[in-house]
């Protein structure tokens, strides 16, 4: 692509061409909404401890790789405290009318959204996320997925479970770092709606949300015990995963660490709930409508800096109009803004930790090895801190490392197709099955394509759209189990 007329010419000369003169003025948003304690300990029992060995990490700013907190490590024993708390709290939570429970989850939510400027904030300075993501994304659906399961608590007999669908018990929830809140409240939400209680163990990179998710049930006098909050790393998981008190256990991560935990659950029965990777397969037909595709594909892939598990990491583009889509491509990839994740124009922040950014580095170093052509936006990007500037590869081949393996990065891999059956089959033509795009102005060519994806999730002339009401997981690789809807509440009763 970067042989192309214009496409040098165009990056190179940074932001302010590409908008004619014009540039955006920096419209920072103000880190002063958020108050960071030096140090933070375990949520447990409805109040904070001290881990009983007294270990902490840091947990750093991705924008600038300056530390933001310590935050306890939690050993066995603390899981072991935090089990037991939510194991205490159960025959009250449980037993409760589900319209009690569900005053507590309103209030949750109206919480969520009365601090939503600071949870923002607070989001992004950990994450490296932009703040429009958090604000207008992250934020709001996490108080969205407090309010859609606070109506189903009084209603559980009519969600097709039965007459009188019972909780499981003391769920263990892990986390990961892309979606912290938001993940939290996918986990939580449905959980609590049914009934049960919870230890979450938040993502190490990213545990300050969750921790201030424990300040807004304290907020909202959640009665002690009913979420406690594990921090640590995959230690802290596995203790989790491994505690004999849980009855249910839900887990959103890699699929490497997914399938691990299915090993290590096999011989329990416990039930479990996988959410993992993915390869997602944005699929441009000859008559799509092009500028609604384009966007798609640039949501689909470097929204959320492609630290998504639904990306559209692959983009399958019919031959005919190929060339065309390219060309747009190329100029809007020129017009992201990378930078500041504080400042409101940001379209990329930064990747969320050194260990990432090696791992897009590495994988992008086999996609260049292994003969794809590289095409890397010129954006000037910050000098401390993770960045990777938003990347389009093209001469891609179906068995290229970079079409196959999840990059978790903002990284595209490009292919072209001649027919629909060649497009299903390349769309196909990987281990995971979480999500996909479909772009036609042909709802029964969009239907027949649709069919035929093996993928948790087919959007049709949208991509990377989420609702609280409607139900989201995979298919092989990419896990199984569905959170969100009705759907979501199935993982939590015992039905
Ligand atoms: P990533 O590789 O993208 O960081 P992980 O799957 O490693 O994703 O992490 C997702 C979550 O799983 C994090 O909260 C992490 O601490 C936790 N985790 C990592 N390893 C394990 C493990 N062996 N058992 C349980 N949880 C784990």
């Amino acid at each position: 692509m970067s042989s192309e007329p214009g496409g040098q010419g165009l990056a190179s000369t940074g932001r302010v061409s590409r908008l004619g003169d014009l540039d955006y003025a920096p419209a920072p948003e103000s880190a002063a909404i958020v108050s960071i304690a030096d140090a933070y300990g375990l949520y447990i029992d409805g109040h904070f401890t001290d881990p009983e060995r007294h270990e902490s990490f840091a947990t750093l700013n991705p924008a600038t790789a300056a530390p933001l907190a310590r935050v306890a490590r939690a050993s066995a024993a603390d899981v072991d405290a935090a089990v037991q708390a939510a194991r205490r709290a159960l025959p009250a939570w449980s037993a409760l009318p589900g319209a009690e429970r569900a005053k507590y989850l309103f209030r949750i939510s109206r919480i969520i959204q009365e601090r939503q400027r600071e949870l923002a904030v607070l989001e992004t300075l950990d994450n490296g996320k932009p703040i429009r993501e958090t604000r207008d994304v992250d934020i709001p659906l996490a108080a969205g997925h407090f309010f859609y399961y606070a109506g189903w608590a009084d209603k559980l007999a009519f969600a097709g479970f039965g007459p009188d669908p019972r909780p499981r018990g003391v769920a263990g929830q892990i986390i990961p770092w892309n979606f912290p809140l938001l993940m939290a409240a996918w986990k939580l939400a449905p959980a609590l709606a049914a009934g049960n209680t919870c230890v979450l163990k938040p993502a190490e990179t990213t545990p300050l949300s969750a921790l201030a998710l424990a300040d807004i049930l304290e907020q909202a006098e959640l009665p002690a015990g009913v979420v406690n909050i594990v921090t640590g790393d995959g230690a802290t998981g596995a203790d989790l995963v491994d505690h004999p008190g849980i009855d249910k256990l839900a887990f959103t991560g890699s699929t490497e660490v997914g399938r691990q935990i299915q090993r290590r659950l096999a011989a329990r029965g416990l039930p479990l709930t996988l959410e993992l990777g993915g390869k997602g397969a944005n699929i441009v037909f000859d008559d799509a409508p092009l500028d609604e595709a384009i966007e798609g594909i640039i949501d689909g892939i470097f929204f959320n800096q492609g630290h998504v598990c639904c990306a559209g990491s692959r983009l399958l583009v019919h031959e005919g109009v190929a060339d065309e889509v390219l060309r747009r491509l190329r100029r809007r990839v020129d017009q992201l803004r990378v930078g500041d994740p504080l400042d409101k124009n940001t379209d990329v922040g930064a990747i969320n930790s050194a260990a990432q950014l090696a791992r897009i580095g590495e994988l992008v170093a086999a996609g260049e090895a292994e003969g794809a052509t590289r095409y890397t936006s010129a954006c000037p990007l910050p000098a401390a801190g993770y960045w990777f500037a938003p990347t389009v590869f093209t001469d891609v081949a179906p068995a290229h490392r970079i079409a196959r393996e999840e990059i978790f990065g903002p990284v595209l891999a490009v292919m072209t197709f001649r027919t629909p059956e060649e497009a299903v089959a390349k769309a196909n033509d990987t281990t995971y099955g979480l999500a996909c795009g479909v772009w036609s102005e042909k709802g029964s060519r969009t239907l027949w394509v649709a069919q035929r994806l093996r993928a948790g999730v087919v959007w049709a002339n949208a991509y990377n759209r989420f609702d609280p009401a409607s139900p989201f997981g995979g298919v092989r690789e990419s896990g199984f189990g569905r959170e969100g809807g009705r759907h979501g509440l199935e993982a939590y009763l015992d039905v």
